[in-house]
């Protein structure tokens, strides 16, 4: 008899919700993890007590009731809300743009007054188009919500993220922007939010408690490779080309890199999330990790922080694969790479590397809860 019922190569939140599953459901499993740490890119690491997100922000966010008390069936979550404010060469503004937004930006005071100023702005850049579609970026988002907000707020942040002029990128990247009449920073729609008291590793904590967990071991070239040794069935949340050794080619990946230092106060930028958005910074955001945990006077009671500055970076090999690229090539590759995975007997294919998809967190959860084991 097999040692295991589940291989699980990943111990992200994909990986490590399966394996709290099975380990429900009286299966054995042997989680294996590349990384010296678990938690795939939601661990966190404590530097002054503090919680640092090192693989980049992450905001759990979901209108899924079922994932949400599951979730807060293992750890408690806070009342982070995600609220980020855009620094334009000095000047402050609220996002998602809303009413404190606009009335930064031109004064107005009512919803009516912000309304008619979008709609001048809109109709001014797309009388300037004589008829014609929008042939870029640049003039997209100036047809969306005119050239104030896409002047300060969209332009030169967009240009860093992409490393290239918005006269340059195809109109399709923005297809909506929505403004809201509304003096609300919410930055997200779904019904909850928040971050788990403690830090993401106590939901992984949850997730993995008995459980037998190896890091350090790269599957593919360890003894685990041989899987059917080991266990009935393998569950690989690595990445899907690298499974099949690159043998229909190689899919390329966005990623972003990250400056993280310790700032000698307790209060560095008031908020979590700072969007950079003028091209006087190289960074496109700056987050202070304090700000996901500790509200009010608890920020002052941990005499520092630590902030990250976040580059965006083309992607070479050896770095982080963060973000599916969405385009033809990669797309019509991913999906014959779909097509030899489901082939593959005794395998499952999960997550955001095994699946080449770009999915939050509560999609994830919601995923492996819904599958049949
Ligand atoms: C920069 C960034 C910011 C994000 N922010 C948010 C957010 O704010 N809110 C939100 O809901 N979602 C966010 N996400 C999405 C979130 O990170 C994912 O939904 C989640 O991490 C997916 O979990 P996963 O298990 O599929 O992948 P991962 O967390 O990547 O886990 C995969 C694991 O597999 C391991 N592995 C890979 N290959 C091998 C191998 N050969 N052998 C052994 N182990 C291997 C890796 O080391 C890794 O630990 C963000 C993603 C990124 C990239």
């Amino acid at each position: 008899m097999n040692k295991y019922h589940y291989l699980i190569v990943g111990s992200g939140l994909y990986g490590a919700t399966f394996a709290y599953r099975a380990k429900q459901m009286g299966k054995r499993c042997l989680v294996i993890d590349k990384r010296p740490h678990l938690g795939g890119n939601v661990y966190c690491e404590n530097i002054e007590n503090i919680n640092v997100h090192k693989y980049g922000a992450h905001i759990f966010h979901t209108s899924n009731k079922e994932v949400w008390d599951f979730v807060n069936s293992l750890v408690e979550f806070n009342r982070y809300t995600n609220s980020p404010v855009a620094n334009y060469k000095g000047e402050l503004y609220n996002l998602p743009f809303n009413m404190n937004t606009f009335s930064r930006l031109w004064g107005v005071k009512t919803p009516a007054e912000a309304q008619t100023k979008i709609d001048e702005q809109k109709a001014e850049a797309v009388a300037a188009l004589n008829g014609c579609e929008p042939a870029n970026l640049e003039e997209q988002a100036l047809c969306l919500v005119g050239k104030d907000l896409f002047q300060k707020l969209i332009k030169e942040y967009t240009e860093k993220q992409w490393g290239r002029d918005c006269k340059d990128l195809p109109a399709f990247i923005i297809r909506r922007l929505p403004v809201r009449l509304v003096f609300d920073n919410n930055y997200f729609n779904d019904k909850y939010q928040g971050i788990p008291v403690g830090g993401y590793n106590k939901l992984i904590d949850g997730l993995l408690e008995g459980v037998e967990c190896k890091t350090d071991v790269d599957f593919l070239k360890s003894e685990y490779k041989d899987w059917k040794k080991y266990a009935d069935k393998l569950v690989y949340t690595g990445a899907v080309d690298e499974y099949f050794d690159f043998k229909l080619g190689k899919l390329d990946w966005r990623t972003v890199s990250f400056k993280t230092r310790i700032e000698d106060t307790p209060n560095y930028q008031g908020n979590a999330v700072v969007n950079y958005t003028s091209h006087n910074e190289p960074y496109t955001r700056v987050i202070e990790h304090k700000h996901f945990e500790m509200f009010g006077q608890e920020v002052y009671d941990c005499p520092k922080t630590v902030v990250s500055e976040e580059y965006a970076t083309e992607y070479k090999e050896g770095m982080e694969p963060y973000y599916p690229v969405n385009d033809e090539r990669n797309n019509s590759l991913a999906e014959e790479y779909r097509k030899l995975a489901e082939q593959e007997e005794g395998v499952i294919f999960g997550g955001r590397l095994g699946q080449y998809k770009y999915y939050d967190m509560a999609p994830v959860i919601e995923q492996v809860l819904n599958l049949e084991l």
